[in-house]
């Protein structure tokens, strides 16, 4: 270990983890149990007033996640994390604890079609309004602001174009509402670029992609950067004012710089019960060990293929960042010099017939509604992920009609190449 810490890999392999206290067990183990014994009832009832931290039930709080969540704030750089069932569970509970009925919140429209539908059609349920901008035009954010908003939601890496945002020129708009700025990380990780170096107060992810990175498990994550004050003038209740359910207890007096992740649990995860299984938590710490491999190698297949498909006859335009004269590529060098991800979008001449036709005769490739799979993956926006969205949404999230996008795995660049050869040969 160097002076500065433990470098990103090794975190990635070992933080969190320790040999096992009873068995010597090196791999952190499954801890398939939903409960777990109290010493005596002073015990438990220190537990239960949070005054004492430890294990009650799975639902709350269980060994396996505890470790996978010290491992991936550690990843992101931190205070702590809160592991839960999916990404959409995350983004749920992020909401929960900054929003009351009637409040709302700003996202860029550049966005995972999943969470357009949450933040446009479900939130509704609870009386949170989403606020469209453009990420790709901070002042857009501005405008949106009002007195009842509570925060501003971005991606690092946007869906489904793979364009990376001025994160820092966002989280000062932030900054000046006295906002918190909460990022998904999903499409970049922690090893592409961290939120919280550019301004990010929360950041979430789902787990289920590129950090598990081998499609067999899901899961979501929400990290607290502990930069953000809370304590505001009643704009933050769940955090700022005292909690009957925990005797009179006020989270951010009490667990200062770690009490957004604090009251995502105790107070969201806790009473909507999206827990992850031990099991699931698991893999994705299996999936972690080999991140920073993973990362990079999806990275340089990806600027290969792009570098491929460019030159073909067939092919109208190819977006990726990572590629030199693309619009996004001075925000990649900037954000995240080690790659553009391995997710991006191009065009065929024959429009939306020639796209279909093109995925179906894809063999190595699996067409599916995944990103961050060791295999690759391909999918048609328009006619799946983004087809809830009206047609200008869709074009406005870089979905539109003619759009493939392609999530490059890690298998030989050759064959991903060849692939793609052998189907636009059939078109
Ligand atoms: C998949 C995804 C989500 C939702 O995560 P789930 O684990 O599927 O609930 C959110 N944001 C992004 C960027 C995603 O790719």
């Amino acid at each position: 270990m160097t002076k500065a810490g433990p470098g990103f890999s090794t975190l990635a392999i070992h933080a969190g983890a320790q040999p096992d206290p009873t068995t010597g067990a090196r791999v952190t183990p499954i801890y398939q149990t939903t409960s777990f014994v109290f010493d005596d009832t002073d015990h438990a009832a220190a537990l239960f007033g949070l005054q004492q931290f430890g294990n009650i039930y799975t639902r709350i709080m269980n060994p396996t996640q505890a470790v996978l969540e010290e491992r991936v704030a550690a990843l992101e750089g931190g205070t702590a994390a809160l592991a839960v069932a999916s990404g959409h569970a995350a983004q749920l509970l992020v909401f929960h604890t900054i929003m009351r009925p009637g409040d709302n919140f700003v996202a860029a429209k550049q966005l995972y079609g999943g969470s357009a539908n949450q933040f446009g059609h479900a939130f509704k349920s609870f009386d949170w309004q989403v606020r469209w901008a453009d990420c790709a035009d901070p002042a857009s954010f501005d405008a949106k602001i009002d007195e009842r908003t509570k925060g501003i939601f971005i991606e690092s890496l946007a869906n489904p174009g793979g364009t990376f945002v001025d994160i820092a020129a966002i989280a000062e708009v932030a900054r000046r509402h006295g906002l918190p700025l909460i990022v998904d990380n999903t499409m970049a990780t922690p090893y592409l670029l961290r939120p919280l170096e550019h301004g990010a107060d929360i950041v979430v992810h789902s787990l289920t992609k590129f950090i598990g990175g081998h499609g067999n498990s899901m899961g979501g994550i929400i990290i607290d950067g502990g930069t953000f004050d809370w304590s505001k003038s009643g704009k933050y209740p769940l955090l700022s004012e005292p909690r009957p359910e925990y005797a009179g207890v006020v989270l951010h007096e009490v667990f200062g710089n770690f009490a957004f992740a604090i009251a995502a649990r105790v107070l969201g995860l806790r009473d909507f019960g999206p827990a992850i299984s031990p099991f699931n938590a698991f893999m994705i710490l299996t999936g972690i060990e080999t991140l920073p491999l993973r990362m990079q190698r999806h990275c340089d297949n990806a600027l290969a293929v792009a570098k491929w498909l460019k030159e073909r006859d067939k092919v109208s335009w190819v977006r990726y960042s990572g590629l030199e004269h693309d619009p996004n590529n001075a925000l990649q060098m900037r954000y995240s010099p080690k790659g553009a991800g391995a997710v991006f979008t191009f065009g065929l001449k024959g429009g939306f017939e020639a796209g279909k036709r093109f995925v179906e005769g894809l063999e190595l490739f699996s067409h599916l509604a995944n990103i961050g799979d060791t295999r690759s993956l391909v999918i048609h926006p328009a006619s799946t992920t983004h087809r809830q969205l009206t047609p200008e949404q869709q074009v406005a999230a870089g979905a539109g009609p003619d759009v493939i996008r392609l999530s490059i795995g890690i298998e030989d660049v050759a064959d991903i190449i060849a692939d793609l050869e052998q189907s636009l040969a059939k078109i």
